[in-house]
């Protein structure tokens, strides 16, 4: 295989990876429970996530949680009414160790939001140890242009496998500020077809707010939810179960809420 194409297909690997285990295991999953993920591979998530994806499962759980109990108001955690369309990059991380901080430290506002969830805050993040994901993937990324002098295929893993900040600027602060909405809801989030393409589906953030326990975020035909389908694929070997799916609808039907199960 040609070596460019074989960077690329890496990327692409990398950061499906890292978006499967945001959008379908983090996200539609532990947190809003659309999906059930089966209790053996349930706990392979829980220890590996934080190592593939550098997030930490129950902080991201617990931060999502309250941008939906809060959606765009003060207390969002990063809407851009709040941070800036592009104040909304660093906004997220200042949120996320905020909430990280805070369920370490037991504090009952962010503990009583993830009670549910039976497992704690990562061994990383409780020992300060936080950055051993990074400092593997960037091994990683040494090791292919150091010892196979392969610089460009270790910098697409790195960067496929590193990809969360940017997919979570793009769903955060775009999805909630520019695109088409199908319902409205108490919040400015907008369906953003470029976003939902490239994010698995999370752009659709309409949709998303008016059924936020759906494991599908598309609604209409011409919507594409990629993240769906890795679901199915998942629930086809026997990996999670489907257990809320909102429906196609016809886009003239005029009350879109009919044809929608939750
Ligand atoms: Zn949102
Ligand atoms: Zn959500």
């Amino acid at each position: 295989m040609n070596y460019y194409w074989l960077c690329a297909a890496v990327f692409a690997f990398t950061y499906c990876l890292n978006m499967t285990y945001i959008s379908i295991f983090y996200h539609r999953g532990f947190t809003h429970e659309g999906i059930k993920i089966n209790p053996a591979f349930q706990r392979f998530i829980i220890s590996s996530g934080s190592w593939i994806t550098g997030i930490d499962l129950k902080a991201w759980a617990c931060m999502h949680r309250m941008h939906h109990m809060y959606s765009d108001t003060a207390k969002d955690p990063h809407s851009p009414k709040r941070w800036g369309l592009f104040g909304t990059m660093l906004g997220q991380l200042h949120s996320y160790n905020a909430t990280l901080r805070g369920l370490i430290k037991g504090k009952p506002e962010y503990t009583s939001i993830v009670k549910d969830l039976d497992f704690d805050v990562s061994f990383l993040n409780r020992t300060r140890l936080w950055y051993l994901p990074y400092v593997l993937h960037v091994a990683v990324w040494l090791t292919c242009g150091f010892v196979f002098n392969a610089w460009l295929l270790g910098y697409a893993y790195f960067v496929g496998m590193m990809s969360h900040p940017v997919q979570g600027w793009l769903v955060n602060a775009l999805g909630h500020a520019m695109g088409y909405r199908n319902f409205q809801v108490n919040d400015d989030s907008r369906n953003n077809t470029l976003v939902a393409w490239l994010c698995f589906g999370e752009g659709y953030q309409n949709n998303h707010h008016r059924f936020p326990k759906s494991a599908k975020f598309s609604v209409r035909w011409f919507e594409f939810d990629f993240g769906w389908h890795v679901a199915r694929l998942l629930a086809a070997f026997g990996l999670v179960e489907i257990i809320n799916a909102a429906k196609t609808i016809d886009p003239s039907q005029a009350d879109l809420t009919e044809a929608l199960p939750n």
